[in-house]
């Protein structure tokens, strides 16, 4: 018999997370801080842990999904004594530097650290395009394949613990920015009376098209050949931002989303730049990050 799972936090995400384990027939003890949310995965056959003491008892991995890293600490912190010797699988989402932080943390207590982040929604946990970005302890990666894969599509970033968070967060800066533009897009429309509906039908095959574009970005971006041949120019773009910022100011619609972007723009070409091509907005973001 396969030794018995621990999943601690019952949100939204454990709870699906837990409910794949048991549908795959794997035992399972659920703890939940609010004790009803651990009722329906007990109806699915899951021990259900009155403490997070008699929660950790089973011996196999223990899945840690909460709201954020504070309360990962506030959960586990109390048994760390406990948790010697064992696997934790961390997928409540942290900053890079926060799982990092928890990897030394399980280390000075003798416990294998497995850090995830989620790419996808409840609903999908265990359905096709589910994915989860793994880092940190290798062995515990291969060693729990099989339980990890019945959750989704899995990815391993090597043993530094903070690189999975670091990919899922560089992901979802693009999706929160395409989010906002989109809801920008639509409230100028919807000024003059388009449905967010229609509009999205209209914007979603057009950001798929585009997204076609970033092999090409990107080879620009990893070559530093933004002076070459067939490049949107900065100065092209920047005309373009400021027609975009207009138009919104004229809808009465906020262009806060847009300006920032014009702005970068801006300061590329202010540098210099104004003749090479967009994606010089990159050496722009990245030089900020030394402190400008
Ligand atoms: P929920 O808000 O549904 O659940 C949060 C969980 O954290 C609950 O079990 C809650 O317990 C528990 N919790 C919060 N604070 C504490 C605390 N101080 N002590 C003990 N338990 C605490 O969130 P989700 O399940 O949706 O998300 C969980 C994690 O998964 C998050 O880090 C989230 O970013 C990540 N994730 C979620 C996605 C989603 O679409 N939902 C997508 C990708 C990642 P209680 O029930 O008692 O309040």
């Amino acid at each position: 018999m396969t030794t018995p799972m621990t999943f601690l936090g019952l949100g939204a995400m454990g709870s699906a997370l837990a409910a794949a384990a048991l549908a795959a027939g794997r035992p399972s003890v659920v703890w939940n801080r609010t004790p009803d949310r651990a009722r329906a995965l007990g109806e699915h056959g899951a021990t259900v842990a009155r403490t997070v003491n008699e929660a950790i008892t089973g011996g196999g991995p223990i899945i840690v999904c909460l709201l954020d890293h504070q309360s990962v600490h506030a959960v586990i912190d109390p048994v760390a004594a406990s948790l010697s010797g064992r696997v934790l699988i961390n997928l409540t989402t942290t900053t890079p530097n926060q799982a990092r932080e928890l990897a030394v943390w399980a280390v000075e207590h003798g416990i294998t650290y497995l850090d995830g982040a989620i790419m996808a929604v409840p609903r999908m946990i265990g359905q096709p395009g589910a994915a989860i970005l793994y880092s940190g302890s290798q062995a515990a990666f291969e060693e729990n394949r099989e339980l990890l894969g019945l959750w989704g599509h899995s990815d391993y970033f090597g043993t530094d613990p903070g690189m999975a968070s670091l990919n899922d967060m560089a992901m979802l800066v693009g999706m929160y920015t395409m989010f906002a533009g989109f809801l920008q897009g639509a409230a100028m429309v919807g000024a003059e009376g388009v449905s967010a509906t229609e509009f999205a039908r209209r914007q979603t095959p057009f950001l798929a098209a585009m997204t076609g574009q970033l092999p090409a970005l990107a080879a620009t971006v990893d070559a530093e050949d933004y002076a070459g041949a067939g490049q949107q120019s900065l100065e092209f773009t920047e005309a373009a931002l400021a027609a975009l910022v207009t138009a919104s100011v004229e809808t009465g619609v906020n262009a806060d989303v847009l300006r920032p972007v014009h702005d970068i723009v801006r300061r590329q070409i202010t540098a210099g730049y104004g003749r090479q091509g967009t994606a010089r907005i990159f050496e722009e973001l990245r030089t900020s990050r030394n402190g400008r």
